[in-house]
């Protein structure tokens, strides 16, 4: 069996399910479907399958649009922006389907089938005893309803199903496997007894409808594809062409699943703080090989000008999130300041840190210290911890336990020293402010620098680790440090 080769123009589809929290997998596939759209110039759409009802989640759809739109994964129809071939949502296409499954019936390609559930698992369990391939048996087949209600389990509303022919040839061609080949299937059901399509049907009609030329989704789909191009075939539309993207695995090969993997939920990345431009790069490299120089930071649109199917590999790759913060690490220095404390302040609102509006003046404090963290991070959820005490009021100020257990005996005696020397101090900048701390505590009293910035690091931010210090001070303003070193002292 071989693709098409007409040319038709470049429309590719992503098909998330909506049943919860999305999967990575769907911004993985529509990642590699957009790099060959925008090369080719055509179009990229978003259909959602929905009709298994037993899995649909409400509030999922509307998390797929979410997070890929904050991938910048944008497409040019879906069911929210609608298109030329509306509607994108399958539940709102059931009545589509059925003349599909009539000329199926009509050509004898596909026939009605009553075997009850309890049949097929005691068939089934008589195949796994008597060590025979197990499969459909076709006890319906050529029987008329009367004939087949007068043989035992019998249940009153059929299903439909392929009469796969015995002699099929399981092999096809895949854009980046090459000729691929896949086990014989059993004689699919292609409509339920509760009258809706299976996924099998419903993606051919769908795929053909809406004019897709390349069918691209994950590798677990291979041994379906001989039953779908069968489909294609006995209804006399035009093949896509296929690909089947390698799977994401877990560290330990297994295939990635929300169960097992928080990483599998696209969500959690945004809520660790992961840049997306990050997360694409790193989606892409998964299965893309790095350039030729072997540089692996790159933007998308050096990926989609770069963009060949032969170079996506086929062999699982794993997800590695030290490589993902390696990576989002060099991310965020390449951001300018300004957007990068933009990033900051939209992550800590989304995760409530700040309000949903931030005040100005909690913004402006973000922003001034942004250039001292921003070579200390790999994700913007650590800003939480090293800007925390910027964000709280001076009472509000809570001293961790592990950064008390850092202060010695002479703790006391350095603050009491500090504290007149910073009233005194002229001009409230850092350089100013290191130099008197310095002349007045290392050099005047003999200690070491760690000993004498120990107490004031705690005092002004209650961490035992945090930006540098004489920085911190400078932009935490004069008043604000003063009232923290007073409040330490009082607690010593
Ligand atoms: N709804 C299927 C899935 O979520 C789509 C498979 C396909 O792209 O054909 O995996």
């Amino acid at each position: 069996m071989t693709a098409s080769t007409s040319s038709r123009p470049v429309r590719l589809r992503v098909a998330p399910s909506p049943t919860g929290d999305p999967h990575v997998g769907t911004a993985y596939i529509s990642l590699f479907d957009l790099a060959f759209v925008r090369q080719q110039g055509g179009q990229f759409i978003l259909r959602i399958e929905d009709t298994d009802q037993a899995r649909f989640r409400q509030d999922s759809e509307a998390q797929i649009f979410d997070t890929l739109h904050w991938l910048g994964l944008n497409w040019d129809e879906g069911p929210d922006i609608g298109g030329p071939f509306a509607p994108y949502r399958q539940s709102e296409r059931l009545d589509r389907y059925t003349p599909y499954v009539d000329r199926l019936l009509e050509s004898g390609h596909a026939y009605h089938c009553w075997c009850s559930t309890e049949r097929l698992l005691q068939m089934r369990e008589a195949q796994q005893k008597a060590k025979k391939p197990t499969g459909y048996d076709r006890l319906c087949y050529g029987k008329t309803r009367e004939e087949r209600a007068a043989l035992p389990g019998f249940s009153e509303i059929p299903v439909v199903r392929m009469l796969i022919p015995a002699d099929l040839d399981t092999r096809f061609t895949d854009l980046i496997r090459g000729e691929t080949n896949a086990p014989h299937p059993d004689d699919q059901v292609i409509v339920k007894a509760d009258g809706f399509p299976t996924y099998h049907l419903a993606v051919v009609v769908d795929d053909h409808e809406m004019g897709i030329t390349h069918v691209v989704r994950g590798e677990e789909w291979i041994s379906s594809t001989p039953k779908h191009i069968l489909l294609y075939t006995w209804l006399g539309l035009e093949l896509p062409k296929f690909a089947h993207m390698p799977l994401l695995r877990n560290p330990d090969k297994s295939k990635i699943s929300k169960r097992k993997n928080p990483a599998a939920r696209l969500t959690w990345f945004r809520e660790q703080g992961y840049l997306p431009e990050a997360l694409v790069n790193f989606l892409a490299l998964l299965a893309y090989p790095p350039k030729e120089d072997g540089r692996e930071v790159f933007t998308f649109e050096e990926f989609v000008a770069d963009f060949d199917w032969a170079k996506v590999n086929p062999v699982g790759p794993i997800f590695d999130l030290d490589k993902l913060g390696w990576l989002n690490g060099q991310y965020i220095r390449s951001l300018g300041s300004d957007e990068l404390a933009a990033r900051i302040v939209d992550h800590l609102s989304l995760t409530g840190v700040l309000g949903a509006e931030p005040a100005a003046g909690q913004v402006e404090l973000i922003r001034a210290a942004t250039p001292l963290v921003q070579e200390r991070m790999q994700l913007l959820s650590e800003s939480e911890g090293m800007l925390a005490f910027l964000l709280v009021s001076d009472g509000d100020l809570v001293i961790q336990d592990d950064a008390r257990a850092q202060l010695k005996d002479d703790a006391a005696g350095v603050v009491d020293t500090a504290i007149p020397v910073l009233e005194a101090l002229p001009k409230w900048v850092a350089a100013d402010i290191e130099e008197a701390l310095r002349a007045t505590l290392v050099d005047g009293l003999g200690l070491k620098p760690r000993l004498a910035f120990t107490p004031l690091r705690v005092g002004v931010t209650g961490r035992r680790i945090s930006p540098p210090l004489f920085e911190s001070m400078e932009i935490l303003g004069r008043d604000s440090s003063l009232v923290r070193l007073r409040a330490l002292r009082a607690s010593l």
